[in-house]
């Protein structure tokens, strides 16, 4: 048997599957990890920084996926050559509203076979064999879309053969969907939020998952199962109770623009916890204490409080511009802490 074709095959498959993940991971990658304008900073989910082999060893594993996917391309190319698959290639055929129904159809079928096979690799067995290399990644970064275990690349491979076996499919919307899945992936391993106040509870919007939502899987390695909608983990109850608060908790930091003035002993109160914490605090690489600061929970690392510190006279003046509650608090929870 000639392995030139199949080889030739296989390298144009590598070379889409190499593409669209890094072409995916790049940008978004250089705009919150490393360019990190302020609105980005603002919108960082957890305050720990994922460590540099850890972001090796993102990209190596996703490397073994990109091989591993490009592997089970080539065979799909020699399944729809033999008539195995129901690709079909005449646009003509089924319209373009059948494309687009087509490319909805496989995302949801993909929703489906995500949830179940990620709740089954959460199974003990199949964890320490294979999944426990995705969640190595507490801090997940864009690098984490395709960090998998050989194992789990393979099972999660396995949603093409299900989609190009089921559906019919033009290979343009099949093109689409790839798109659509690694965008979605990158994104949800994004370690920023990217949605508005308000979108994980809005009835409208609730359904679509979040990049918060598979981070606190990442970061909890329980619950919050799903790839892009939250049917599954609401109808099975595997949605976590936490997830609402912590979206809250990342959205309110961009509406720290209105401020709110408190009365002057409560703001040296304040200023008193804060230089106390001064450790925790993080300024915008600033040495003098001006500027906007925040309080961070040792414990969550969720952000508690922003306030505003001026020097004027050569005295230290501040004014808390946002305290951010949690479900049930006061609504003061640091100054109340600092009392
Ligand atoms: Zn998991
Ligand atoms: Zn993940």
């Amino acid at each position: 048997m000639d392995v030139g074709p199949v080889l030739n095959t296989w390298r144009r498959a590598l070379t889409v599957d190499f593409l669209r993940y890094f072409l995916t991971a790049i940008p978004f990658y250089c705009v919150f990890w490393v360019w990190r304008p302020a609105w980005a900073r603002d919108r960082r989910i957890q305050a720990a920084d994922p460590e540099r082999a850890r972001i090796v060893s993102e990209i190596t594993y996703s490397l073994s996926t990109v091989v591993i996917f490009s592997a089970i391309g080539t065979a799909l190319v020699y399944a729809q050559g033999a008539g195995l698959t129901r690709i079909y290639v005449s646009l003509a055929e089924r319209g373009w509203a059948y494309v687009w129904a087509s490319i909805v159809l496989a995302i949801v079928v993909h929703d489906a076979y995500f949830y179940w096979t990620h709740r089954l690799l959460h199974w003990r067995p199949l964890y320490r064999l294979a999944h426990h290399v995705h969640h190595r990644s507490a801090t997940p970064t864009p690098w984490a879309a395709y960090a998998f275990h050989p194992l789990e690349a393979l099972i999660q491979a396995g949603v093409y053969v299900v989609i190009v076996l089921a559906i019919p499919m033009h290979p343009l919307g099949l093109m689409l969907f790839l798109v659509y899945m690694i965008v979605r992936n990158v994104v949800g391993h994004l370690g920023h939020e990217i949605w508005p106040a308000g979108f994980a509870r809005h009835p409208l919007t609730r359904w679509h998952l979040t990049p918060t939502h598979h981070d606190l899987h990442h970061r909890f390695g329980k619950g919050n199962y799903g790839l892009y909608f939250s049917f599954w983990d609401d109808w099975i109850g595997t949605t976590r109770s936490d997830y609402e608060a912590a979206y809250d908790a990342v959205t309110a930091r961009r509406c720290s623009l209105g401020t709110r003035a408190l009365p002057a002993a409560r703001v040296a109160l304040c200023l008193l916890a804060l230089a106390g914490a001064s450790r925790q605090a993080r300024a915008d690489d600033d040495i003098s204490p001006a500027g906007r600061w925040t309080t961070i929970d040792d414990h969550t690392g969720e952000v508690r409080s922003v306030v505003r510190v001026r020097v004027e006279d050569g005295e230290l003046r501040g004014q808390v511009e946002k305290v951010l509650a949690r479900p049930g608090e006061d609504a003061d929870p640091v100054c109340a802490l600092a009392g």
